[in-house]
């Protein structure tokens, strides 16, 4: 029987029980299940970490319920603007891209670039061609739409202000907007090697061309087989300065800290101070997973061979 470890994340933020339906909580859960089915699938049959972090992001990113790939904010322009990325923790090669519209699965560009380029990141136009080379799926923008997140962005459109999915609250939906989010893998499979993919729309209201911590290697995403693969979620720009995925890794690599105790200082002690609010979650070689955050709720989940399982929202413990 092959070990294996998995956990996943639907974006973190303020998402709150009292914000919640039973249906839209319902729909999360099995959403965040079907995403773990899908990485556990690769895994069971001996697949390869990278495969099975690709397997769950790209089940993520086809459910519009979350922020990346179909139902991916709007940024200021009105357009829809999506960051991923993925790195292989056995050889640490790592494939990203930014800025991309219409690639129904961006972080199958990721790991396209991973594997056929000489590059890591690609953006924009120069991405998309890179994806129609390949013959990557791409899809109009009305699969990308999604009622609630134009909604979202025209209550900030006369603003300045650029806002994490989860944080804006839509009126129009009954007061329960405070939710959905950036989704991420990590894996470790039977031989011991660690995978991260993160994927994203980015922030609501973003300006054109910005690019969040997602796709930035070391940041949103890391993965090292001596140290744990690493996806983040929470507001870029801070985690980008912090250089978040990479810090817990070097405070395992460096300081000998535990998973859980690297995450644990990054993630409640480094962020606040320049407000980074958001999560991550992270697994490492001898088959531990921690799911951290300093916001109100991460959707999150984790599945091990060993019959660990768990599909949380909230904060509390009855998450
Ligand atoms: N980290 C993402 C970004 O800043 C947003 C998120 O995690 O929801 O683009």
């Amino acid at each position: 029987m092959s070990r294996f470890t998995l956990a996943i994340h639907g974006g973190a933020g303020t998402i709150l029980r009292s914000n919640m339906t039973p249906e839209k909580e319902l729909a999360y859960r099995a959403a965040l299940e079907d995403a773990l089915k899908a990485g556990a699938a690769v895994l069971s049959a001996n697949g390869s970490a990278v495969d099975a972090v690709r397997a769950a992001v790209c089940s993520l990113e086809d459910n519009i319920l979350f922020n990346a790939g179909k139902g991916s904010v709007f940024g200021k322009d009105g357009k829809q603007e999506m960051d991923a990325s993925i790195m292989d923790g056995s050889n640490r090669m790592a494939g990203a891209v930014a800025a991309v519209r219409n690639i129904r699965n961006p972080v199958e560009l990721a790991y396209t670039i991973m594997m056929k380029s000489p590059h890591v990141m690609l953006n924009g136009n120069g991405a998309f061609e890179f994806a129609q080379l390949h013959g990557l799926a791409i899809e109009p923008d009305e699969y990308f739409y999604s009622d609630f997140r134009y909604k979202q962005w025209q209550q900030m459109l006369d603003t300045n202000q650029v806002a994490l999915d989860h944080n804006v609250r839509v009126a129009a939906t009954g007061g329960d907007g405070k939710k959905f989010g950036t989704v991420g893998a990590v894996a470790m499979d039977n031989l011991g090697n660690l995978a991260a993919a993160t994927s994203t729309g980015g922030m609501t209201n973003k300006a054109f061309g910005r690019v969040g911590d997602s796709p930035i290697i070391g940041a949103g995403t890391y993965a090292n087989n001596k140290t744990c693969a690493i996806s983040c979620t929470g507001h870029g720009e801070p985690f980008i300065r912090a250089v978040t995925a990479y810090d817990v890794s070097c405070l395992m690599e460096y300081k000998g800290y535990t998973l859980e105790e690297a995450m644990r200082v990054v993630v409640q002690e480094k962020l606040p101070p320049i407000d980074g609010e958001g999560g991550m979650i992270g697994v490492d070689a001898s088959g531990n997973i921690s799911l951290q955050f300093n916001s109100d709720g991460m959707y999150r989940g984790l599945l091990a061979s060993d019959g660990r399982y768990e599909v949380a929202i909230y904060r509390d413990l009855e998450s």
